[in-house]
């Protein structure tokens, strides 16, 4: 613990925290000490671990990574967090995000950007929304830490940063306690140095939650068992749609290059088609905002943090809400009320929800002739701070390759692969059935 205290100090310009728990650390420390010596190892006793700021920490702010939530402390601890908490985590602080995790850099942050520690001449961001928790295991800050992912907010800075990332099937790990941003697509998992820690974390942070109704009441089997295990026989499957225009060659070659380590290990190669992947980006961009446009609705000044008092009730929400969001969440906002409204449901929707049932028939057609799919994790490297951020579509293209499994509520994970001619990390994906995690975990391994 004091070790990684040390280097959180030393990592400080990477701006990877929000919030740091040093002291509460050390007490944990401690405590786990003391039931070490009486026998008692939970499965993440003592290990220094960190949450990104988007899971309520009982008594610790939590804020989101928004302005809105003021100094919000809750009296409350999430599902996932108190899971970690009783399996003996020591707890660093609270990680950086995008603002309610909307975005793909962690430059909507109202704390300012977390940078990927990989920078070179310049400083490159560490993808979003998940960017500190991503920053701060690569930067060896912490060992591991939790993060979310409602369109590919832990798998693509796990791919700009050289980490492991996993998004389990969605019901795996409990909302309760999570701030909301689109609650049919969200869903926790961690960000880990491998696989074998992925599956720890995920074990730990996994299981039934009655207090949250899409909660999946299913065992937690032994993942970090499968770790290492043979896939000779497994039969991988290569989207077809996958290869969109104008990919660069470096992510190709690292496909390619994934397909011949997969072969290597004994794997089988199965060409297959996701008919209906083009659709998948911009139905996202339909659903996720309007999921968000009515969680969002609950900050409006009166119940906690921020309030901008105005001349009456409904001016007194509007200052609040100017003030309190920043541009992108506003924009969310925006395009969800829009999409949800009289008039324009049936067209956006309405016809997004039926291209999310497409491509959720897609998956089922390809699960008869492949058993995981591998694809590349994000279309590009890391890129510069600043380089995308007033071009939203450009932004959005990051979850080119994420987005379908949120929209089927499907496992993926992304593994470090490669370097790009800059020297930069690139990761592959590997997407499962829903709930096997044991086969993602098994074919990821063959990856490291
Ligand atoms: N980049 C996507 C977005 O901005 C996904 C974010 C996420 O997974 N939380 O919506």
């Amino acid at each position: 613990t004091e070790a990684h205290i040390k280097a959180c100090e030393g990592g400080k310009k990477l701006n990877a925290f929000i919030s740091d728990t040093h002291d509460l650390a050390r007490e944990q420390a401690k405590a786990s000490d003391a039931r070490r010596a009486k026998g008692e190892v939970g499965l993440l006793e003592g290990a220094p671990l960190a949450v990104k700021d988007l899971f309520c920490t009982e008594g610790v702010k939590t804020c989101a990574g928004s302005k809105i939530l003021g100094d919000f402390s809750p009296t409350y601890e999430s599902s996932v967090t108190a899971n970690m908490k009783a399996d003996g985590m020591v707890m660093l602080g609270k990680l950086n995000l995008d603002e309610f995790a909307m975005g793909s850099s962690n430059e909507t942050s109202a704390y300012g950007p977390a940078i990927n520690p990989w920078r070179k001449d310049e400083d490159l961001v560490p993808g979003g929304s998940s960017g500190g928790s991503a920053s701060a295991v690569a930067a060896d800050m912490c060992l591991g830490a939790t993060a979310t992912d409602t369109g590919g907010s832990i798998r693509q800075p796990a791919s700009f940063t050289g980490t492991v990332g996993i998004k389990p099937t969605y019901g795996r790990c409990s909302r309760w306690g999570t701030v909301a941003f689109a609650s049919s697509l969200d869903q926790a998992g961690p960000i880990a140095k491998t696989v074998k820690d992925a599956a720890i974390l995920l074990e730990s942070m996994s299981g039934y939650d009655p207090k949250d109704s899409t909660s999946l009441n299913v065992d937690v089997p032994k993942w970090s068992n499968a770790c290492g295990q043979s896939i000779k026989g497994l039969r991988i499957g290569i989207p077809k749609e996958y290869t969109i225009d104008g990919m660069p060659e470096e992510i190709q070659a690292l496909w390619d290059q994934g397909v011949e380590w997969m072969k290597a290990a004994g794997a089988e190669i199965v060409p297959i088609s996701l008919p209906h992947t083009k659709y998948a980006l911009p139905a996202y961009y339909v659903v996720a905002p309007a999921e968000a446009s009515s969680n969002l609705a609950r900050y409006d000044g009166m119940r906690y943090g921020l309030r901008v008092e105005g001349e009456d009730l409904a001016d007194t929400y509007e200052r609040t809400r100017t003030e309190g969001f920043g541009q992108e969440v506003r924009r969310r906002i925006m395009i969800g009320t829009y999409v949800l409204s009289a008039g324009y449901y049936d067209a956006y929707y309405l016809r997004a929800q039926k291209v999310r049932s497409r491509i959720v028939q897609d998956f089922e057609n390809a699960w008869q002739k492949c058993d995981a799919i591998l694809t590349p994790t994000a279309p590009s490297a890391a890129f510069a701070v600043g380089r995308k951020v007033s071009d939203p579509v450009q932004m959005y293209l990051n979850d080119i390759f994420t987005v379908t499994t949120n929209l089927a509520g499907l496992p993926g994970i992304s593994v470090p692969a490669g370097l790009d001619k800059n020297g930069l990390p690139l990761g592959l994906q590997l997407i499962g059935r829903a709930l096997d995690e044991e086969t993602v975990f098994k074919a990821a391994s063959a990856l490291e």
